[in-house]
Parts: C-alpha cells; structure tokens; sequence
C-alpha cells in the first residue's frame, strides 16, 4: 500500500508525466466514479490513482459495494463510455473550489447537501502554488489534476475487478473507504490477454498447488512464515540441490556447515546488530543470565539497550551466513595460493518479516539460502564473477528459465554514501558489468543502488506468464574483510586484505521452488518430479507383472508407484494427470503378455509400448541430463 499511497501524493509536475496507459486507467476512473455516484447519489471519493495493474478510486458509501453490484457499475460505465462525453479542465481559484466542495458538487453529478469532505481536505493539501483544476466529463465534475484522455469514449475496455477496504489516506486513525479497484487497457484484447494472464496465474499459485501436490504446509501451531517440507516437496528440494551441489564441486568451491546461532558479539562486528535488529528475531540470552538481571531488577527496556550496547551478550538466530564462513576463512593463515577460497553452503537463517508481508513460500521468516562466500585477491575478483553468472546461466538454463534480466547496481558516482576506495569500486563495477554482457542477458545498469558496502548484481526471471521474479544476487564486498580484520600472505610476504563476494543465485530454497512451482504450474520436469513414474495396472490380475517392472525401475533409482486400488483404468489416469506424474504405465492382458509396458505421458498422451528395460534406460538417460 505504502506505494500506493506514494503515488497518490504525486504533485502536478509527475502526474503530467504519467504514460499513455495510466492516463487511461486514472481517466477511467473517472468513468467509475461517475458510474458508482450515478448509482449511489451519496457516495463521497476520495483518490483514483492508477496502478500497476489498472486503477482504483476509494469510496465513502452506505452502501457495501460488492461483486454482485460489478454488472450494474459497468452497465452504468458503459453508458457513459457512449456518450463520448469529453474531459473538459477549468482552472479555478482556491475559493472556488472551496466553494464547490462545500456544496457538495465536486467527485458528484450534481449539488448535494452534504458537502465533499474528501475534497476539501485535499484541497487543504495543494501547495499555495500550485494551480487548481477541475476536470468535468458530462455532468461529472471532480477535483484533480489531470491527466486525462480526451473523452470518455477512449475507454473502450475496462472491468471492475474487486473491492476491498482502505484506511483513508493509509492511516488507521481516519475512516475505512472502500476501494473499488478496476482495469483498464488500450483495447478488447489487451483486456482479455490480462484477465487471461491472471486466470493462469491463479491456476499457477504455488499456494494453491502446493497444498494439492503435497509439497509444502504451513502450520500456525509452528508459526507463520516457516514452512514444512512435505515428502513431495523435499524431494524437489533436495534434486535442485544436489544439481547444484554437482555444479558447486565443478567450479571448485568447497561446502561446509554452519550452526543456526551465533554469538551476539559476532553480528556487532559483521554490522547486522544492533542495525538490523526490527527484521530479525530476538536474541537469546542465556538463563543464568537472565536470573541475574532479574534479580539486580532490570527491566525489559533496559535489557534490549543493554544488548544493543554490548553489555550483555546473547546468542542470534543467524539472520545471515556470512559471519560463519568468514570465520571459517579466518580459523587459519591464508596465502596468495590458497586464493580463492570459496565455501558454500545451504545455510538457513531467519529473518522477521511482518506478518502481513509473509505469502506463502516466497515471503518467510526462516529461509535455506543457497549461499556462498568468496575469497579472493583484487586481480581474481573479475574471474570469480564470471565464475559466478556463468553457474546462474547453467541452472536457469536448466530449468528453462531462459528469460532473464540482470541488475548491475553501481555506486552513485555523487554521493560519498560507501564504504573503502572509489576506485576498487569502478573497478568491481566494471568486472561486474563485463560479466553481465558476457553472460548474454539483458541488463541496466543503476547506479545508486549498490549496497552500501559494495557493487551487485540481481537476477530477475520472468516466467511463463510474463510476470517476473526477483531472484539472488552476487555482490561484492569490501566492508566485511575490513571489519572482521581478514588478511592473507602475499608473494611479498606481507599480509594484504581479500575481498569478499557474497552470491546466492537463487536467493532461498522456498522461494525458489515456489518460483519453480508457478513456473512449472505444478508439472516438475521427470528429474525434479516427486513422483516420476506410476503403474496402472488394468485389474489385480497383472499386479505381479505390475512389481516385476516397479522392482526394475526401483532398482534404477526410479521414483515409482503402482496404483493397487480396484478403480477403473480411467480413474486411474485421471488421478495421475492431476497428480501431473510424467509417465503413466498402463499394464494389461498383452503387456503382461509381451513383457512390454504401454506408455502415457502427462502431456503428450500415447507415447507407443516397449520393452521394460528399454523404458527403463530411456527414463534414466531423462533423469541423469535432467532434460526438460
Ligand atoms: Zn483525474
Ligand atoms: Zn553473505
């Protein structure tokens, strides 16, 4: 909501320069509003920004809105829509205005006795000077600063879409409205093309899927925001990484462990406590501590300033991994030849979103990174990002996620808001950006949003249904080594300072698969499939043959199962396709007769009868290049 509310206070200048497909959304709005006053005489409206997806006008109205009165509003937006009424602007003075909301005649088809409250405190907000317009389309007359196509017949496709309800102005202390949100596009089939998109996204929901394809729960009694991987869903999980484990030992990196906690201490040295203390969970104290400060009668205030002060210390639920491999780096002496020193590890870590934000698998509060931090020399830095997006291309390719942008966020050549020498910077930059054309994707560069402590790279995937997903990111960072006082012996002999790159490609385990879930709609290509093969056997009578291939396949490292239940063969089917299993075996009078299995596939259907063992070695090749 917060960049909702952003752009409803957009000032006049902005506003002139919103795009062609806003000025129609925020222009049918308009429309809306004349419909709902036509309807509802009373009603007061508040803001009609547009928005990503279409627009919104926030109503005051007796009446509840719901979708049943959609038809109606559209019927009566529809009218107007044909009349080709033009949106006429009147510049007026503040009195004037003042005077119109007062009696009621503004975001109204006429006077009224009420007077428009919202209007009036907005006119409050206009700076003294900035200029005062109304626009009027027919008898509707509206306090706003435009702007707006030239007639309401330029509206040709639209839909109210939902209602919901909106503090006014986001703020919990003034009235609830009602939102009325609707789209709009530039014509008939970019209409349908959208209500088509999000008819598949609503198909694609990993929230949705998740629960019918067993692979993921989440529980109140654990908590919100911490998932619990089903068996189905692990077993993706544990596919993807052990893919990428293979990839890691390719490129040499070596993987460690790390424990979920960490000393207090270690998280002021890294920066991230007292800092980031709101989005992390909070410290535990040891109990024999906790007894004493409660007998010296502290009190909880005091506690959490004496935590954040270093007073006391406690343990964290790690909020990030890379305290821990630092130290690992740092448990022994280092030289130039054991650069680069890259360790990864699926490491999770908890962090303390608010509850409002958590959705499903892709925002929550205890996460599995596919992390890794990387050691090496200023002259290695350029390698090791290379090293780095060329192992994203090999995943995303993989999984054919090959629509895919990248962020190089840079630092902002003006301002002195980073940390160590503007040089190593622009040359990071530099090796960051190199690695980005190399890698063949689209990107932009932004400067200004690198961190703090150094230059990024962010992976931005869109999936089948044109919605995009930010994914990792790799960064590089000249801050941690300084902090934690890194070193390793150069060919001088002397101690030199490393660099450090964070990377985590796909940023988390959840958020990934539940990314892959939508991307997939469900159906896992056959290496990531919980279930990869199902037997149906047509009646009890072939069962034995129906083991003799589950026994062959099982022996292959094949997930497989056999349908047992006395159901018709057609049931049968029917219930794999809605597990989406790949391969469906289909054992009858003549297979059990020929020792051949009928095959069926998800997606493609009949796919001809063979042989077991050559099924069986077809399938293992699928499985072991994980084709899609
Ligand atoms: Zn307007
Ligand atoms: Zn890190």
């Amino acid at each position: 909501m917060a960049e909702a509310e952003a752009k409803q206070r957009k000032t006049l200048e902005e506003r002139a320069q919103m795009s062609d497909l806003e000025r129609l959304r925020h222009s049918t709005a308009h429309v809306l509003a004349t419909a709902i006053a036509k309807l509802w005489p009373d009603a007061q409206f508040a803001y009609g920004p547009p928005t990503e997806q279409g627009f919104y006008y926030d109503v005051d109205l007796e009446h509840r809105i719901t979708p049943e009165d959609f038809p109606a509003i559209e019927a009566e937006m529809k009218k107007v829509v044909k009349e080709n009424q033009s949106f006429e602007r009147l510049v007026v003075s503040r009195d004037e205005a003042l005077t119109m909301a007062k009696s009621g005649r503004l975001a109204a088809l006429g006077e009224r006795e009420t007077p428009s409250t919202f209007k009036i405190d907005l006119l409050e907000e206009i700076p003294e000077d900035e200029e005062i317009s109304i626009y009027k389309n027919g008898d509707f007359w509206d306090l706003c600063a435009g702007p707006h196509v030239p007639r309401t017949g330029n509206c040709k496709a639209f839909k109210v879409m939902s209602v919901a309800s909106a503090f006014y102005k986001g703020d919990a202390n003034n009235p609830q409205l009602q939102r009325v949100y609707g789209t709009a596009f530039k014509n008939k089939t970019e209409l349908e093309e959208h209500l088509d998109r999000l008819e598949q996204a609503k198909e694609r929901d990993h929230r949705k899927l998740g629960k019918e394809l067993d692979l993921f729960h989440i529980d109140e009694a654990v908590g919100q925001g911490l998932i619990l991987w089903m068996p189905n869903g692990a077993v993706v999980r544990q596919e993807l990484q052990t893919f990428i484990s293979e990839e890691l030992a390719k490129q040499g990196y070596s993987q460690v462990f790390t424990p979920h906690i960490g000393k207090l201490d270690l998280y002021r040295t890294s920066g991230h406590f007292p800092y980031y203390q709101d989005s992390q969970y909070p410290p535990l104290v040891e109990r024999e501590q906790l007894r004493l400060l409660a007998d010296e009668g502290c009190s909880c205030g005091e506690l959490s300033n004496r935590l954040s002060s270093g007073d006391i210390d406690g343990f964290l639920l790690k909020p990030m991994n890379c305290p821990h491999h630092i130290k690992i780096f740092a448990s022994r002496p280092r030289s130039y030849r054991d650069l680069p020193v890259r360790l990864a590890e699926f490491g999770t870590v908890y962090r303390w979103e608010q509850s409002g934000e958590l959705n499903g698998m892709t925002r929550v509060r205890g996460f599995t990174q596919d992390d890794a931090h990387l050691f090496c020399t200023e002259d290695q830095v350029a390698d090791e990002i290379m090293g780095c997006l060329s192992l994203v291309k090999t995943i995303f390719n993989t999984l054919g996620m090959e629509d895919y942008r990248v962020r190089v966020g840079l630092r902002d050549p003006d301002s002195d808001k980073f940390a160590g020498d503007p040089e190593k910077w622009d040359k990071a930059g530099a090796a960051l950006r190199d690695a980005a054309e190399k890698l063949g994707a689209p990107f932009t560069e932004e400067p200004g949003e690198a961190a703090f402590y150094g230059p990024k790279i962010d992976f931005v995937v869109k999936d089948v249904i044109g919605r995009e997903w930010q994914l990792g990111t790799v960064q590089v960072d000249y801050v941690l080594p300084e902090r934690f006082d890194l070193s390793y012996i150069g060919p001088d002999n002397k101690p030199h300072r490393p660099v450090m790159i964070h990377r985590a490609p796909f940023g988390s385990m959840e958020r990934f698969v539940g990314v892959l879930i939508e991307h997939f709609a469900g159906k896992f290509p056959t290496w990531l499939a919980p279930e990869q093969v199902r037997i149906l056997p047509i009646s009890e009578k072939f069962l034995d043959f129906a083991t003799e291939v589950e026994t062959e396949l099982k022996s292959a490292g094949v997930r497989v199962t056999t349908d047992a239940s006395s159901d018709k063969i057609g049931a049968k089917i029917r219930l794999a396709q809605i597990d989406k299993i790949p391969y469906m075996l289909v054992i009858g009078a003549r297979e059990a007769e020929s020792k051949e299995v009928s095959i069926r596939h998800r997606d493609r259907g009949d796919a001809g009868s063979c042989g077991v063992v050559a099924f069986r070695e077809r399938l293992v090749e699928e499985i072991r290049s994980r084709s899609l």
